[in-house]
């Protein structure tokens, strides 16, 4: 039974970690501040003697530090995600994602445990490859694009993570996720397939951005999870970066569509101009495959939940929730 502290616990791959965790028999703190997290994807783990949660702010360093040396590993999962957060409030996503980097790695390393620090495919920026390996550039936009700070919050993180595993010998992880999607997760901040899930089981047309060519692979947050673990755990994934995510790719029109044969819905497509959508001038990627290789070699990753497993879960989990 090992102690885990986990960061952003409350929140859609936090609180599906927590679950995994201590169903292996841990114990698991978490701190959230339910800024984007919801204290009811936890909620059913209240009265679970080996799970406690604290809801506070990573600027709170006092207990920051308190559970960071109470905790064995530590998984580092807050943060504003998300393209459209950025570009909506990005003062406060920028400092978010790079102090609280900042403060979970300076105190993991004081007590030395090992930490593993959540990053995204964002990091690859709009370099056009199509498929990821985790040493290729990353080609960013201007700063005057907003939605490029957060894959720069991003590579600061990673960074900041690989300079204390080089100078400081502290054991860090760091894993870039790819489309995690699956049941808890919010359409508030865009994500797509929540978006497309509810505005077909109520009758809405779907919101396609773009021409709805571009490709994107989702993976579900039941394979993601176990792969996290198996990285923090595993001595030789330390001072590397991990690509974790699905290589089923699918255009954003098809996914549209089989949402809507999946729901049997009657709702139509909608293609909205990326300008209306995020902001003036927006870029998007067109293809984000991940290379699984590095995490297939060291721990066998693989993916096991298929987009379709994904999206009958997603609109089972909305059903239930909404009654529609
Ligand atoms: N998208 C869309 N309609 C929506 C939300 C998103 O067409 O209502 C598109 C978005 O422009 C992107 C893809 O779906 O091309 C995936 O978007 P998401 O925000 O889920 O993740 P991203 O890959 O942008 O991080």
């Amino acid at each position: 039974m090992s102690k885990i502290f986990i960061t952003g616990g409350a929140g859609f791959i936090g609180s599906h970690l927590s679950d995994f965790l201590l169903a292996r028999g841990d114990e698991v703190s978490i701190l959230d501040d339910l800024s984007t997290g919801d204290y009811r994807n936890i909620s059913h783990l209240e009265g679970n003697p080996r799970f406690r949660c604290f809801i506070d702010d990573l600027r709170n360093e006092a207990l920051v530090e308190t559970l960071i040396r109470e905790a064995d590993h530590v998984y580092h999962l807050a943060a504003s995600v998300g393209v459209r957060l950025v570009i909506e409030r990005p003062t406060e996503c920028l400092i978010n994602n790079i102090f609280g980097t900042e403060i979970v790695l300076k105190f993991a390393c004081r007590y030395r445990r090992p930490a593993l620090i959540t990053s995204t495919s964002e990091v690859y920026g709009k370099s056009n490859k199509g498929t990821f390996e985790e040493s290729d550039d990353s080609i960013m936009g201007p700063t005057c694009k907003s939605r490029w700070g957060y894959a720069a919050s991003k590579a600061i993180d990673e960074f900041l993570a690989l300079a204390y595993h080089e100078e400081k010998a502290l054991p860090t992880v760091i894993v870039r996720l790819f489309n995690t999607v699956g049941p808890r997760q919010t359409g508030r901040y865009g994500m797509v397939i929540p978006n497309f899930v509810r505005q077909a089981l109520r009758g809405e047309p779907l919101t396609v951005f773009g021409d709805g060519g571009q490709t994107r692979c989702f993976a579900h947050v039941s394979d993601v999870v176990p792969a996290l673990v198996g990285l923090l755990e595993h001595p030789d994934a330390r001072g590397k970066v991990f690509n974790v995510g699905s290589q089923e790719e699918v255009s954003i029109r098809d996914l549209a569509e089989r949402v809507i044969a999946l729901t049997g819905s009657s709702s139509t497509i909608r293609l909205i101009p990326y300008d209306q959508a995020y902001s003036e001038g927006f870029e998007d990627m067109l293809r984000r495959i991940p290379d699984l290789s590095r995490a297939r070699s060291l721990i066998g990753y693989q993916p096991k939940r298929s987009l379709e497993d994904i999206l009958k879960d997603v609109t089972a989990e909305m059903r239930a929730k909404s009654g529609l």
